[in-house]
């Protein structure tokens, strides 16, 4: 059987006369570049995420970079974050001209590992990026009270953490702001690029908004140096129509997490994703680690399941951070992950039998390579 890593078909198939229609609306009223159906989808999420705010923009590096120059995160400054992520998190330190500075990450939820946050904070700290890995939100309380601590901002890396939660609170939330992905994958996903930063705080909403959009708060008065990081109209129109099914989409992938679970438990040479007590983990990756991951990746492709690997090099060991001077063994634990992660097929119309071929298949991978 064929099992498809990612299947976006599946999941726009249902919706397109709708979103065909939406687009069309878009054209009418010519709203491209932000507008009517930015500002809508924006009270949407912001709703949806719980929060006062949500600022569209062009992508989830963008809404990584603006907090940070909102917040005057600029050269000679220090932005902590996890070696254990996406290259945007990094870049968007090192764009401010900031120097990213890394702290391990814990073996359980592959986030954050708060008990050596503090010794990584020097004066020079300025703000503290957590990453929701996979969809399971860092430990944020302790996180949130080192910070606090040291009157640091932490933004929360939310761009795999649609909808997931944090003792009943909704990532985007918890830090003074959150950075959201609409990228096609992402389990609220564009059809294009697309992004957005969630806040409760009005000057930093107000800051955003500003940088977004060059600098200007009056058109063609510029207050301050800022970039083009407008959403798409057309974007903003689909995404509307695409969050309605986010909660769905979510609990669909918590039930094939839940089958997954249950089919590879007691497995040997298999570790389970974990759910950490009081955190809703939203699967945006349902990954596993396994020693001899290349061979087992092989042998799955042998039979048609496609996986990935998320990610295959830590930040820090990246051909363009070798001028951080970081070298192997600088956190062991990000390492020793890159080294055994498989993300296996997961989206919400995977279906059972799909599922049982992927976990049969893998357990003879497992035990035969
Ligand atoms: C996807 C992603 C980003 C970047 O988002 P883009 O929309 O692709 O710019 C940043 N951080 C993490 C953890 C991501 O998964």
């Amino acid at each position: 059987m064929n099992v498809p890593f990612l299947n976006l078909r599946a999941a726009h198939d249902p919706l397109k006369a709708e979103i065909l229609s939406a687009i069309q609306q878009v054209i009418e009223s010519s709203a491209f570049a932000g507008g009517a159906f930015v500002t809508r989808f924006d009270e949407e999420f912001a709703a949806y995420s719980r929060t006062k705010y949500s600022i569209g923009l062009g992508t989830g590096t963008e809404a990584l970079w603006l907090p940070l120059l909102a917040l005057g995160v600029a050269s000679g400054d220090e932005v902590i974050t996890v070696p254990s992520t996406f290259m945007a998190t990094a870049e968007a330190i090192t764009y401010c001209g900031a120097k990213p500075v890394f702290v391990d990450i814990e073996e359980n939820t592959y986030t954050m590992d708060p008990a050596l946050l503090e010794k990584a904070i020097t004066p020079k700290t300025k703000a503290i990026i957590p990453v929701h890995l996979f969809g399971q939100t860092a430990d944020m309380d302790p996180i949130l009270e080192i910070a606090n601590r040291h009157g640091i901002p932490v933004i929360e890396d939310a761009c795999q953490a649609h909808g997931a939660e944090y003792k009943g609170r909704r990532a985007g939330s918890l830090g003074i702001a959150g950075a959201f992905s609409f990228y096609p994958g992402k389990n609220l996903g564009a059809m294009g690029e697309a992004g957005s930063v969630t806040t409760n705080d009005a000057n930093l909403k107000a800051k955003v908004e500003t940088l977004r959009d060059h600098g200007q708060q009056k058109k063609y008065h510029h207050s301050m140096i800022g970039w083009n990081a407008r959403m798409d109209g057309m974007q903003g129109a689909i995404l509307s129509i695409k969050l309605k099914h986010l909660e769905r989409g979510n609990e669909a992938r918590r039930t094939n997490a839940s089958i997954y679970h249950k089919l590879l438990a007691g497995e040997q040479n298999i570790i389970l994703p974990q759910e950490a007590a009081g955190r809703r983990h939203v699967y945006h990756l349902y990954a596993i680690r396994t020693p001899k991951r290349d061979s087992v990746i092989e042998a799955l492709a042998k039979r048609s399941i496609s996986c990935g690997i998320h990610y295959p090099i830590p930040v820090h060991l990246q051909e363009a951070y070798q001028s951080l001077g970081l070298g192997k063994g600088s956190f062991p634990i990000a390492e020793r992950c890159a080294q055994e992660f498989i993300s296996l097929p997961m989206f919400p119309e995977l279906t059972r039998d799909q599922i049982e071929t992927v976990a049969t298949e893998l357990k003879l991978a497992v035990r035969s390579v």
